[in-house]
């Protein structure tokens, strides 16, 4: 991913050329390795995006879809495809939630408000404060303090998803699209893996969650096949306005941490290890 050094002639012109149309490379995927010039590489990460949700049956034809938004990179490229290539003949809705962390959540959901504005796209914000009573910043240093009650973001995300799925059977939806990538969802392989849950891992995948159960909407995770340093690149070609100035200042407990350096080393050193992993 990137451009590497090696890539480059004395003159600093980059001796790589797209796959494609024989331009200057603008990126390298060490997988492959695959070299793409900027209109190329748009084009495949939009083809796969596309071929993901068709492969995987994800979305059907009429459905409401409503999308898990954050404002960080990863749900904003799903909103900006979603709308691009899956408006037409059905309703997209986002749903934005604030947990409640003062200097992040408030600067990230700004952002994605203004996208969905942006986009013609409606949305809903909904509040820990106003569905729970709380905010992540009253109640996480608690959990901070008393492990036994579970990491800071399993319990946020148990909360998260019960919002998500409340939310998006009050109005209708069939599917809740979110922005889990290759990486992520390669992590929590490995996660379950090395915690030997099987039963967490039966419910893994492109269409993931509870599928059975009518209580339940059905997940969808159009970047499932997608890199998430590629989605990074994406947004800088396309000039995707995103949050990523912070991180949330609880994540840095999640075991989830210690798995993406582990992976990232892997992938680094044997590239295509994260793809070997998903099939
Ligand atoms: Fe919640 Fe963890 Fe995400 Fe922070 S990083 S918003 S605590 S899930």
């Amino acid at each position: 991913m990137g451009q590497k050094k090696e890539n480059f002639d004395k003159k600093g012109t980059n001796t790589k050329k797209c796959d494609k149309c024989g331009k200057e490379a603008s990126i390298t995927l060490g997988y492959g390795p695959h070299y793409f010039c900027e209109n190329h590489f748009i084009n495949f990460f939009e083809n796969r995006f596309r071929k993901t949700i068709r492969k995987y049956n994800l979305i059907e034809q009429g459905e409401k879809i409503l999308i898990a938004l954050s404002g960080g990179k990863d749900s904003t490229v799903i909103l900006f495809l979603l709308a691009k290539y899956y408006k037409k003949g059905r309703e997209l809705e986002a749903l934005i939630i604030d947990e409640g962390v003062k200097g992040y959540r408030d600067k990230s959901v700004k952002t994605a408000e203004e996208n969905c504005k942006n986009l013609g796209i409606k949305y809903k914000i909904i509040s820990f404060k106003k569905e729970f009573g709380v905010t992540n910043d009253e109640i996480m240093p608690l959990i901070e303090k008393n492990p036994k009650l579970g990491g800071t973001c399993a319990f946020c995300g148990t909360l998260r998803r019960n919002i998500m799925n409340k939310y998006a059977k009050r109005i209708g939806a069939k599917k809740l699209a979110t922005g889990h990538n290759l990486d992520d969802e390669v992590q929590s392989f490995v996660m379950n893996v090395f915690n030997n849950d099987f039963e967490r891992m039966k419910r893994m995948g492109a269409g993931a969650g509870i599928i059975e159960h009518q209580g339940f909407v059905k997940r969808i995770k159009p970047l499932y096949e997608t890199p998430e340093k590629e989605i990074i690149a994406y947004c800088a070609f396309k000039g995707i306005k995103h949050y990523s100035e912070e991180c949330c200042p609880y994540s840095w407990t999640a075991k989830r941490n210690e798995y993406r350096e582990m992976l990232n080393t892997f992938e680094d050193r044997f590239p295509g290890t994260q793809y070997s992993i998903l099939r």
